[in-house]
């Protein structure tokens, strides 16, 4: 076959193919280009999941009649002139290819009336055949009609899904971008079904708050990270993080309720995934996700937004410093709340209680798994293993622990949306030698002894290590304990090598598949550990999730792991008998250290039941 140009209509159609995927693409581009116009109101509407009908109207500036060919023709653009902006592009659009697409897979119909203009024209496209712009009525604004989407495509038509599914997606591409553009009213209807309507609003929370519901305000925190700016002359723009972190009770099974976006566009990004989960590490379990909203703003000229057709991906020129300001913010922000999530209980006949984000139901009702089961550990025994006199021991040492660890400075605690640490009281009680009652302000407070105890020992080692920045004190060993490894193991400890050594752990090959451990913390000692196990059990840790330090977050996720098999043998466990001493010890520590909500698993340590939650299921209001 000789080489030939293509048609437009088939340029156009293998455009769309990368630019159209489904109904819900078609609704961002044109609710893209609404934006652009400047528009203070779009409405969006949709029927039978935006098979037969999407249709997007605005009133922004509109297009004049004569411009109405070129808007759906290819490549043809108001938002480019010259090559330098596309390094600084400050539209959503930019390509001049969306109308073109859109328009060669369906029936489509614009028409458009700028304020200057008497009346409205339309065009109408169909495949190929295009009518001339005719005049027509309509208030200053524009509306596209897209009919028959996929009609003369068959292969994509097969992919759209059933009408409910369809209108998932449309109602998701809204709900993002209503997000990022709150001074904008947004409605969408769904087969004549008002299913949004949203005024414009002055802040961004309460847009966001509208479209997460209402119930969930409660659950949000807020936060803002402004960067200092740079002295860099080509770059003068700093970045700005604003955003609502959700706290860890109301974590996701999927990374769906991360709403993220950049200047405007919503992105799917790993680079800024990873950074909001690694805000939420020891907070939420590693299968959950938070729910989140981080939208950053930057200076157009540090990220490229031209490397996905349709835009839903971009490229920082540097992506770890977006990463750390990300996660410094969003970190900063749950270190200084207050996390204890409430329980409430339902009782048999007493109607739907009113839900509350972060909510534990008491009951058979809960929709979580149970995870609260200690998860099963070799050195779990070895404490459970000791005598009483020895567990005295080991507690008056973490006690002396956590007492050196008490000249660490301590955040000063942000107001959250949930009230805060405040009070100290006498009236503890323990329960089942597993959990211990006390009073706070709001309420009832219920601990997991060994869930707190072992964020309690995480922290105190944590600050040592990071806060001090000294290795862990260790003991050296009389004599060597040598311990087998398989040679990639040994390569692994050689790759772990500066880590251990903050830790206190000195070790090094000897010979083919020996390792000899010449020092051990301290710390472990007394606790009756063995270097053997220690070592294997760390080593077989970080095969299994790679912990292999590269850069500085994956060297802080492998500290954070050892540290967390360190403290989980150091706690305390369920089933032990603590004095009044300890007990008074253990809860005073909530209130200081950090992220004291939950355990280095994320699993809650402390549920409240407020006096409000009593008095309603005691009838007393
Ligand atoms: P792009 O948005 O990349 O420029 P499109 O194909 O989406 O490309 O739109 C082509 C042009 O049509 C835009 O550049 C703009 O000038 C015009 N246009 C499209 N939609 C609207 C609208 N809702 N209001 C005003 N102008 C619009
Ligand atoms: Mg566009």
């Amino acid at each position: 076959m000789p080489i030939r140009e293509l048609p437009t209509l088939l340029i156009n159609q293998i455009a769309a193919g990368e630019v159209i995927e489904r109904p819900a693409s078609v609704v961002k581009e044109l609710v893209e280009n609404s934006l652009d116009a400047g528009a203070t109101r779009i409405d969006v509407a949709i029927e039978d999941g935006g098979h037969q009908l999407i249709r997007v109207s605005d009133d922004g500036r509109g297009i004049p009649s004569d411009e109405l060919p070129l808007a759906l023709a290819p490549h043809a653009t108001s938002k480019l002139e010259r090559a330098e902006q596309l390094q600084a592009v400050d539209t959503l659009g930019f390509r001049g290819e969306a109308l073109a697409s859109v328009a060669s897979v369906s029936r489509l119909r614009l028409s458009s009336r700028t304020p200057g203009d008497e009346a409205a024209h339309v065009i109408e496209a169909s495949g190929p055949d295009q009518s001339p712009p005719a005049p027509t009525g309509g208030a200053p604004g524009t509306i596209v009609e897209v009919r028959d989407l996929f009609f003369n495509t068959p292969a994509r038509r097969k992919f759209l899904r059933a009408a409910p599914t369809e209108f998932g997606h449309v109602n998701d591409a809204v709900t993002r971008l209503a997000m990022m553009h709150p001074n904008v009213g947004f409605t969408l209807t769904n087969n004549g079904r008002k299913t949004l309507d949203l005024a414009p609003a002055d802040r961004g929370a309460d847009r966001c708050i509208d479209l997460l519901g209402k119930d969930l305000a409660e659950g949000l925190l807020e936060f803002e990270h402004r960067d200092t700016p740079t002295p860099d002359p080509q770059s003068p723009i700093p970045t700005a993080i604003w955003g609502l972190a959700g706290l860890p009770s109301i974590a996701r099974g999927t990374t769906k309720h991360l709403y993220l976006a950049v200047n405007g566009r919503a992105v799917k990004d790993r680079n800024l995934i990873h950074a909001v989960k690694e805000a939420y590490r020891g907070l939420i379990p590693p299968d959950r996700h938070p729910l989140a909203v981080v939208f950053i703003t930057m200076d157009p000229r540090r990220v490229d937004v031209n490397v996905h057709p349709a835009k839903a991906e971009v490229r920082f020129r540097n992506p770890s410093s977006i990463h750390g300001l990300v996660l410094s913010a969003v970190r900063a922000r749950l270190i200084g709340a207050d996390l204890t999530p409430s329980v409430g209980f339902r009782v048999s006949g007493s109607g739907p209680r009113e839900e509350r984000p972060g909510d534990y139901t008491l009951g058979d009702a809960s929709p979580e798994p149970d995870t609260r089961n200690p998860e099963p550990n070799a050195f779990v025994d070895y404490f459970r293993k000791m005598d009483p006199t020895q567990k005295g021991f080991v507690y008056e040492e973490v006690k002396r622990e956590m007492a050196e660890a008490d000249e660490a400075p301590i955040p000063a605690a942000q107001p959250a949306l949930t009230s805060d640490i405040t009070h100290q009281t006498s009236h503890i009680l323990q329960v089942h030698n597993s959990y211990v009652v006390t009073e706070d302000d709001d309420g009832l407070l219920i601990v997991d002894q060994h869930a707190l105890h072992e964020r309690v020992m995480f922290e105190t080692l944590r600050d040592r290590v990071l806060g001090e920045g000294k290795p862990l004190e260790s003991q050296r060993l009389l004599m060597p304990e040598i311990v087998d490894a398989s040679p990639s193991r040994v390569a692994l400890l050689g790759s772990l090598k500066p880590l251990l050594e903050r830790i206190g752990i000195e070790a090094e090959p000897i010979g083919p598949g020996k390792v000899a451990i010449h020092a051990f913390p301290s710390f472990l000692f007394s606790r009756n550990v063995e270097a053997g196990p220690f070592l294997t059990e760390l080593l077989d840790k970080a095969e299994e999730e790679d912990l292999r330090p590269g850069d500085a977050t994956a060297e802080e996720a492998a500290l954070h792991e050892v540290l967390d098999m360190m403290a989980c043998k150091a706690a305390v466990k369920a089933g032990d008998r603590l004095s009044p001493d300890e007990l008074s010890a253990l809860l005073a520590k909530r209130g200081e250290i950090e992220r004291s909500s939950n355990c280095p698993h994320g699993r809650p340590t402390t549920l409240r039941l407020t006096i409000k939650d009593l008095e309603k299921q005691f009838g007393r209001t």
